[in-house]
């Protein structure tokens, strides 16, 4: 909202309550169009020779430019005596006999009841024909109507009411407190001629002090009239401003002031014992008075006013003053509570975010987990069955092609399956972790993607440039090829984003329990909604060269390792990845793995194996390939069963499934253990059953093999525990 519209909304609410003021406004317009003029202003001069601005017209399409201050330079003796006294004054005075006087002027002065004076300005701009006798006598007429008037008295009250009236419009309306309190003083300084005025901010943070905040233009400033001439010469950058006296104050008078809850009051500033009230006097100020603001018992600042006037104030400035002042306070508290809700607003924000994009991740990987466990189940069955043809002897080679692509679509599907099955998994805790140094690993794949960053250097399409900043000492408890390939994907996309080459730089920070490493890239950047998804599965803007799940993969590892990972981007910027992972600070020694590596078979028997799994067809692949590899398989759907069966008959091994209905691989597997303590178990994980990070083995437990799995995978097991058995 601009001042311009705020003085019509003054002056239709004027119009409803008192029509003195638009009545000199009209009057105002009147001499203007009477005598021809492009600006009028119609003031009183009081007795103690303050001037106060009743009403100030343009005529259409000009700016403001004589201002109540300017208008002492016109009227003389006796109410611009004392500001004529100060340097200042006579830079004005020589600035406006230069720039004005090829203005024509016009001044009528008419005398009040009680020695003030109605002072009417009309002015016209330069290159423009003087007023004539005409106009003067005009404009003399016109003023003598205005002093005639019976209400005339009450219209510097009327004034304030409307100056208080403005402040609160302005405070209420607009959400920029600096704009609130620049409006407020400047208004206040032109009821104040001759005066500067500033609002300090309370601040308690390091202790009490007083923070300059806004201030009014200088009272020395004549750009209003250089406005009229259509000069751009900025008449205050020679003028030294009060405010660089003090910026921030804990020991002055302001906070005296503020402390005893009174608005203090000082003349003679040259004579006065703080250095801040003489430093002001230096400047050309006589007098200043500190007026505290408060909202209820909280401080909130202060409003200074310094005046180049030597009488200073006078109390009805004063009065106005403590009158803004007290508006003035709750505003400011008011939109200091309106920031701090603000920023509380934007805080829930970022957290109601981070909550909505874990619960789509988490549903995202509910999701994918359930479409795995069935695409797995299903892959067992069809890789095993292919596998069990192509090991027909009699197979037609035609036939065997056809059963190897097959084989191979298959493997494809199992491979993708498991990386969707990666995804999901980061719920479910880490596997085969050791204790590694965060910078190895940073070291070791700077070095495994060098072929595609540096390649690009050599065959000169573009430069990428790696830079390293490790500072970090850090271990993490880490899957070591896992986080390899997280950082594998990050710096893979960074090369993507850099098409016409640009620099990485891979930074490590130890931060407190965490370990930090940071990934900039100077690429293309993200807009917001693509950094929004790019830890969904799928999600990619590279059409058929993505695939989407690399940093949905890595989101899942960085999560398994109970770590964080972010991204920051700005579009035809870069970005910068983040990872947080938790420190760990014992001495670096190897978790053991979970045992999936096989040794080699000595030599071959036949097996007595008990097999369960509830889903039937990986049940027939079990038995036929067990068959087909020499063993004696036994089969159940139903764990119970199996376990009855076991308390009848010998076996050399039992292969179950660890997720069943009734009882689960692991129940089974301590089963086994009281009623055959000395036959081994291995069990096979399906989608979504990995074991968790805390979840401890029955002993009987020898091998945890995920599926699908191949022949040779059963093979290379059943082989292991013949060599044991044969042993
Ligand atoms: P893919 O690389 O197969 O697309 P990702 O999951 O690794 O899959 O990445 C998903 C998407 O995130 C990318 O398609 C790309 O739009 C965006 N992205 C990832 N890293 C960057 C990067 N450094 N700069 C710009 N965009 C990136």
């Amino acid at each position: 909202m601009t001042t311009q519209s705020l003085h019509c909304l003054d002056y239709d609410t004027l119009r409803a309550s008192d029509s003195t003021h638009l009545w000199v406004h009209y009057l105002a317009e009147a001499v203007r169009l009477g005598v021809a003029a492009d600006q009028v202003i119609i003031g009183i001069c009081h007795s103690n020779g303050t001037l106060q601005e009743l009403a100030s017209v343009l005529a259409p399409g000009e700016e403001q430019c004589l201002h109540a201050t300017d208008l002492f330079v016109h009227i003389g003796e006796p109410a611009a005596a004392e500001l004529r006294q100060s340097d200042d004054l006579a830079q004005t005075k020589s600035e406006v006999q230069q720039q004005v006087l090829p203005c024509p002027m016009l001044l009528i002065r008419e005398a009040l009841p009680g020695g003030s004076e109605v002072v009417l300005v009309a002015a016209r701009k330069p290159g423009r024909d003087a007023f004539s006798a005409g106009h003067t006598q005009l404009a003399q007429a016109l003023a003598r109507v205005l002093c005639a008037r019976p209400t005339f008295d009450e219209l510097p009250l009327l004034l304030h009411v409307r100056l208080l009236t403005q402040i609160a419009q302005v405070g209420g309306s607009n959400p920029d407190l600096n704009f609130t309190l620049r409006f407020a003083l400047r208004e206040l300084a032109r009821y104040c001629p001759g005066c500067w005025a500033s609002v300090w901010l309370h601040e308690s943070r390091e202790g009490p002090s007083l923070q300059l905040t806004a201030y009014s233009d200088p009272p020395w400033k004549t750009g209003r009239c250089t406005a009229l001439l259509h000069t751009n010469k900025a008449s205050s950058s020679s003028v030294q401003l009060p405010t660089t006296t003090c910026l921030l104050v804990r020991e002055t008078p302001l906070v005296t002031a503020l402390e005893k809850r009174q608005i203090v009051y000082w003349e003679r500033l040259a004579e006065q014992s703080w250095d801040v009230l003489r430093q002001w006097a230096a400047l050309g100020f006589h007098a200043a008075a500190a007026i505290p603001l408060f909202v209820g018992q909280e401080k909130v600042g202060v409003l200074l006013l310094l005046s180049k006037r030597s009488v200073g104030f006078t109390r009805n400035e004063l009065h106005l003053a403590a009158t803004i002042a007290e508006l003035l306070g709750p505003i400011i508290a008011c939109h200091r509570l309106t920031g701090q809700l603000s920023q509380a607003y934007e805080q829930l924000q970022r957290a109601q975010q981070q909550l909505v994009n874990a619960e789509k991740m988490r549903a995202l990987g509910e999701l994918a987990s359930g479409m795995a466990h069935d695409f797995n189940n299903a892959l067992c069955g069809t890789l095993g069955f292919i596998e069990l043809a192509l090991r027909e002897p009699q197979l037609p080679a035609a036939v065997e092609e056809l059963l190897r692509m097959a084989r191979t679509c298959a493997l494809d599907a199992a491979a993708t399956v498991r990386r969707v099955q990666d995804f999901a998994r980061w719920e479910r805790g880490l596997q085969n972790a050791e204790i590694v140094l965060v910078n190895d690993l940073v070291r070791q794949v700077v070095e495994l993607t060098r072929p595609r960053w540096h390649n690009a250097a050599r065959a000169g399409s573009r430069i990428i440039d790696v830079q390293l900043d490790l500072q970090s000492q850090a271990h993490v408890m880490a899957n070591p090829s896992e986080l390899r390939e997280v950082l594998t994907n990050i710096i893979l996309n960074a090369v993507d984003a850099m098409p016409q080459g640009g620099k990485i730089t891979i930074t490590t920070q130890d931060e407190e329990n965490y370990v930090a490493v940071h990934v900039r890239d100077t690429g293309m950047g993200m807009t917001p909604e693509v950094q929004q998804r790019v830890f969904e599965p799928f999600f990619t803007t590279k059409k058929e060269r993505g695939t989407g799940l690399g940093l949905s993969i890595s989101y899942a590892i960085i999560k398994r390792h109970g770590g964080d990972i972010s991204v920051e981007s700005e579009l035809g910027r870069g970005s910068t990845f983040t990872i947080r992972l938790p420190v760990v600070r014992q001495d670096p020694t190897p978790v053991p793995s979970n045992g999936s590596a096989l040794a080699c078979p000595k030599h071959r028997a036949s097996l007595r194996i008990l097999v369960v799994d509830d889903e039937p067809h990986v049940v027939s692949f079990l038995r036929q390939s067990l068959l087909h590899l020499g063993h004696q398989p036994q089969t159940f759907q139903d764990p119970e069963q199996a376990l009855d069966d076991l308390r009848r008959n010998c076996y050399d091994l039992v292969i179950s499934d660890l997720s069943m209905p009734k009882v689960d691989g692991l129940e089974l597997a301590s089963a086994c253990a009281q009623i055959a303590p000395q036959v081994p178990v291995v069990l096979l994980t399906g989608w979504g059953e990995q074991l968790r990070q805390g979840d401890s083995l029955p002993a009987a437990v020898r091998y945890v093999l995920n599926k699908p799995i191949t022949i040779q995978q059963l093979e290379q097991v059943l082989h292991h525990f013949a060599s044991d058995h044969g042993s």
